[in-house]
């Protein structure tokens, strides 16, 4: 009894956690007191939240509890697990960080959301995140910035940053982010955790407040690779609601853990490797490599001549594809209206400049230019004939070999004001991550070692369509062998 009182339960995994559930010796509500009791001693100082849902989560605690008594337990059954606040949650608030959707309170819960919901699992609280999920570094949103749990004067990266974060700092057990252009990687990666971008189109968005609905994903957060598999068997299929969704068959993600890479080649893309990279991520690369040589691999040169486009055909797509998804908030059918407009449009105008952040409206502007007409060929047709190449660029480099391996991040976390006020150098933190989603790819990051002042470094692999087994099944041998210790932020 001491020693169960001695181990702190929030900072195990859903794997370990599983264990302990099944033979009795651990109970959800036991873990669910110890997620709050962390998010009391550390939330003050990172700020992972915008919403706790504390009452409600004991009560799917107890839920969860008697449900594996009764033996009918499921993959999450009785896990604490945190949402971005970007997924529609029934009668809780989803804000997506911005003024526009302070109280608003959806009626229904994304499809995500109620997977895991069936699933049994326990919600501990909706979190932080860059203004409608634009962003790098979690510092637009309405409802303040979330600090980086290795150093608090640093960004966790963005626009899940505050899903990273609460997972990296033990304030829940795993979560859910999106990733349109990155969110879900670079902020993983620069709080020392795991993160996937799924295929586009094997989880449902319905549910989801869309950004740029042709690049957006959702994908879970967390601790170690076996996790993210487990996450993903639960999140996803097919959904009617989501027509983009794939009725493609879901394998056991589960089944990739603990497999070995005798034999696969690396496509290691040499456009990857641009001045400007920091050195010790490109040492870290460096190691991975050998590593992956070690497993029997081969690391081999791959060309994707395309890249250098992608920052800028991105910016053109996101926003452009932002800007007319955001028409909705008018302050007519969603939250926020602003008072003392003198006619409709004059009320139109008010609710929008004060409602939206500076970077939603550049967005807007930019994306609104580049689809109106006499701009439209010039950008937004442009922008998508490059986005083929792009996409043709990995067919191409997906007949040499199984698996890519890149970088996640050109650097690592950098400190809170440093680019907020310099976009372009802001949209540069995306360089290696914006292609799996122009593709439609998955991607995923996984830790591979620290800066010598303590900052997580992330490693990315990308495959083909719909092959995320593939990247768990390296990323997971990876970890199992890399020996980097298992380090947590001190807080
Ligand atoms: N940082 C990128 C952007 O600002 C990607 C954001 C995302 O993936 N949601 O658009």
């Amino acid at each position: 009894m001491s020693q169960k009182n001695n181990m702190e339960f929030n900072q195990l995994t859903i794997h370990e956690l599983q264990e302990k559930l099944r033979d009795g010796s651990l109970t959800s509500v036991e873990i669910t007191e110890s997620v709050y009791r962390r998010i009391a001693s550390v939330e003050e100082k990172v700020h992972s939240y915008i919403t706790l849902m504390e009452e409600t989560a004991i009560g799917q605690a107890r839920e969860a509890d008697r449900r594996i008594k009764e033996g009918n337990a499921d993959e999450l059954t009785g896990i604490p697990i945190a949402l971005k606040d970007i997924l529609c949650t029934e009668g809780v608030r989803t804000t997506c960080g911005s003024r526009i959707l302070e109280n608003f309170i959806p009626p229904y819960d994304a499809t995500v959301v109620r997977k895991l919901k069936d699933a049994g699992a326990v919600f501990v609280g909706k979190t932080n995140m860059d203004e409608f999920a634009m962003g790098s570094s979690t510092e637009t949103s309405w409802f303040g910035i979330t600090k980086n749990p290795w150093d608090l004067e640093r960004i966790p990266g963005g626009s899940s940053g505050g899903s990273a974060a609460a997972v990296a700092a033990d304030e829940c057990i795993a979560s859910l982010g999106t990733d349109t252009g990155g969110s879900i990687r670079q902020p993983a990666a620069l709080c020392g955790v795991v993160g996937m971008k799924p295929t586009y189109g094997r989880v449902s968005r319905f549910g989801m407040v869309a950004f740029a609905s042709s690049l957006d994903q959702i994908g879970p957060v967390t601790k170690d690779v076996e996790d993210c598999a487990i996450m993903m068997n639960v999140i996803s299929g097919h959904d009617t609601g989501d027509s983009t969704s794939v009725p493609a068959e879901i394998p056991d993600y589960r089944k990739f853990i603990s497999r070995d890479i005798r034999g696969w080649t690396v496509g290691i893309p040499r456009e990857y490797f641009v001045e400007g990279i920091d050195p010790e991520i490109k040492d870290a690369v460096d190691e991975t490599i050998k590593i992956l040589e070690d497993l029997g691999a081969k690391c081999i040169d791959i060309s994707l001549p395309h890249t250098e486009y992608c920052v800028a055909v991105y910016y053109i797509i996101a926003p452009s594809e932002a800007s007319s998804n955001l028409a909705r908030y008018d302050g007519v059918r969603y939250g926020f209206r602003a008072t003392g407009g003198e006619d409709l449009l004059d009320m139109y105008k008010k609710t929008r400049s004060s409602g939206f952040g500076a970077e939603v409206k550049r967005r807007i502007m930019l994306g609104t230019y580049s689809l109106s007409s006499g701009y439209y060929d010039a950008y937004y047709k442009k922008a998508s004939q490059v986005r083929a190449l792009i996409k043709s660029d990995f067919d191409n480099a997906f007949k040499k070999c199984d698996v890519i391996l890149t970088p996640t991040t050109p650097t690592p976390a950098f400190r809170i004001g440093e680019k907020v006020d310099d976009p372009l150098q802001m949209y540069l933190c995306d360089i290696f991550t914006l292609s799996t989603n122009l593709a439609g790819i998955p991607g995923i990051s996984v830790p591979c070692g620290y800066t010598r002042t303590d900052l997580p470094i992330g490693i990315q692999f990308m495959a083909k369509h719909f092959e995320e087994g593939k990247l768990l099944q390296i990323a997971s041998a990876y970890e199992k062998n890399s020996k980097i210790e298992r380090r947590r932020p001190e807080l």
